[in-house]
C-alpha cells in the first residue's frame, strides 16, 4: 500500500532493505509531508498571528487551516478546542498541570490505568504531589484487558479525573473507552484519553466519544516530530488556568493583573512550530486520501497473519492477547533476553523495539524485563511479516 510514497523505505541497513516495524515509536513520513516542510521554509517562513506583512499572513492562514483540518479529523465541535503542543507528552502535561491547578485539592483522587505509558502516569503523579491528591490505578487482566468493573468501585466523590489510553503501546489493546467515559460521566467525572497509539489506526470522533480531553502526537501519524494536539472541551479550557505564560496567550499584561487570550491561544504560549503544524495537515490529508478504514483493515490483516505465524515458533509467548487489538505485537521467545533478540533482528535489517516501551508497570505486571515489539503501519507488507518471522527463528537458533 503506497510504499513508494515513503522514501526512507528504500534505504538499506547493513546492506539489507530496511524492514521498518517500529511504527508505534514513530511512523515514517511520506514525500508530501517532507515537501510541505521544506516548502514552508522556502516560501513563507515567518512568525504568525502578529505580523502585518504578507508572509506572516500566509503562514498564519496555513497554520489556522491546519487547525481546521485537525478539528475535522477528530470531529471536534470547534477549532477553539484544538490546542497545538509538541506532542502527546506535552498535551498530557498541559492537562495535568492546568486541570490540576484549577480543580485538584488535597484529598482528591485521580485514576489512571495500569497499562498507561509513562507520559500518562508521571504528569499525574506530579500533579497529585503538588496538590496533595492521590493516584489510583485501574488494573488489567493477564490478557491485557482493562478490568472495567473495578472502575465503579475506584471512583469516589473525591475522584476528579480518569486518564486512560485509547490503545496501549506495549500490549496493543484497544480499550473500551466509550464504556470508561460512560461510567466516569455517570459519576460526573471527566475523562482524558491518551490517543497517541490510536489516531493513525482507527477513526476518532471526540464528540461521539464525549471525552473531555484527547491527546496525541503528529509523528505517530506520518506527520513531523515536534507537533501534537491537545483537544479539550471548551467548558474545561475556559475555566482552566493557563499552562505556560508568554507571548500570544495574553490579552493585556500589566504588573498588577494580566488577562489571558481567548481559546485556543490561551494555551499556546510562544512561537509555535508552524512548519510542523502545516506538515501535520498534509499527513491528515494523506491519511484521508487512503482512508482510515482501509488502513485499519490492512493492519488488522497483518496483525492476524503475523500473530498466527509467530505462534508456530517454539517458546513463543505473546504479551497482550486482548480480543481487540491494533497492529502491535509484543512477545518473548523462550528465555532469550528481548535486547539480544532485538540486536540480532536489527542485524538482519528488521527494526523492532525492545524494552519496557515506557510502560514499566506493564512489565511489572507480567514479571518480565521487557518485550520485543513489532508494530505495523499502512506501508508494511506480508513479505515484511514473513521476514520478521524468519529473522526471529534465526535469532532464536543463534541464542539457544
Ligand atoms: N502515550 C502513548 C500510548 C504512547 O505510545 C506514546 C509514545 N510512545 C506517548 C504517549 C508519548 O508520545 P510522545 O513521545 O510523542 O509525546
Amino acid at each position: 500500500m503506497n510504499r513508494n510514497d515513503f522514501p526512507i523505505l528504500n534505504e538499506k541497513v547493513y546492506g539489507k532493505t530496511l524492514v521498518y516495524l517500529d511504527n508505534a515509536a514513530t511512523t515514517q513520513k511520506p514525500q508530501v509531508v517532507i515537501d510541505a516542510l521544506s516548502d514552508y521554509y522556502r516560501r513563507i517562513n515567518s512568525n504568525i498571528h502578529r505580523g502585518v506583512h504578507c508572509l506572516s499572513q500566509l503562514a498564519t492562514n496555513e497554520f489556522e487551516q491546519a487547525r481546521e483540518a485537525v478539528r475535522q479529523y477528530i470531529h471536534a465541535a470547534s477549532t477553539q478546542e484544538v490546542i497545538f503542543t509538541r506532542g502527546a507528552t506535552e498535551s498530557i502535561n498541559l492537562v495535568a498541570a492546568s486541570f490540576g491547578r484549577t480543580y485538584l485539592h488535597a484529598g482528591d483522587e485521580v485514576i489512571v490505568s495500569e497499562m498507561e505509558h509513562h507520559s500518562n502516569i508521571v504528569p499525574w503523579e506530579l500533579a497529585c504531589e503538588d496538590r496533595g491528591a492521590t493516584l489510583k490505578v485501574l488494573p488489567f487482566n493477564d490478557k491485557g484487558e482493562l478490568m472495567l468493573r473495578e472502575l465503579e468501585t475506584l471512583i469516589t466523590e473525591r475522584t476528579k479525573i480518569v486518564a486512560v489510553a485509547h490503545v496501549s503501546n506495549s500490549l496493543g489493546t484497544v480499550n473500551p473507552i466509550e464504556e470508561v467515559i460512560r461510567i466516569a460521566h455517570s459519576h460526573n467525572v471527566p475523562v482524558l484519553i491518551d490517543g497517541a497509539q490510536a489516531v493513525a489506526h482507527c477513526p476518532v470522533d471526540v464528540q461521539a466519544l464525549d471525552c473531555d480531553f484527547y491527546c496525541f502526537s503528529g509523528h505517530k501519524m506520518y506527520a513531523p516530530m515536534g507537533i501534537g494536539v491537545m483537544y479539550g472541551k471548551a467548558q474545561w479550557l475556559n475555566e482552566m488556568q493557563p499552562y505556560q505564560g508568554g507571548g500570544e496567550m495574553i490579552k493585556d499584561v500589566t504588573f498588577e493583573k494580566t488577562t489571558y487570550n481567548e481559546l485556543p491561544y490561551k494555551f499556546e504560549a510562544g512561537t509555535p512550530s508552524v512548519g510542523d503544524v502545516i506538515g501535520l495537515r498534509k499527513a491528515i490529508e494523506y491519511i484521508g486520501g487512503i482512508g482510515l478504514a482501509n488502513i485499519a483493515a490492512h493492519e488488522q490483516e497483518l496483525l492476524a497473519y503475523t500473530t498466527e505465524k509467530l505462534a508456530r515458533i517454539d517458546g513463543m509467548r505473546f504479551i497482550g492477547e486482548a480480543s481487540h487489538k491494533t497492529g502491535v505485537i509484543s512477545f518473548l521467545v523462550g528465555d532469550t533476553h528481548p535486547y539480544d533478540m532485538g540486536v540480532l533482528l536489527d542485524h538482519q535489517g528488521i527494526a523492532v523495539r525492545t524494552g519496557h516501551h515506557c510502560t514499566q508497570p506493564v512489565m511489572t505486571h507480567f514479571g518480565i524485563p521487557g518485550t520485543i515489539r513489532a508494530s505495523f503501519a499502512l506501508y508494511n507488507t506480508f513479505e515484511e511479516a514473513d521476514a520478521l518471522v524468519d529473522a526471529v527463528v534465526k535469532a532464536k537458533n543463534m541464542l539457544s
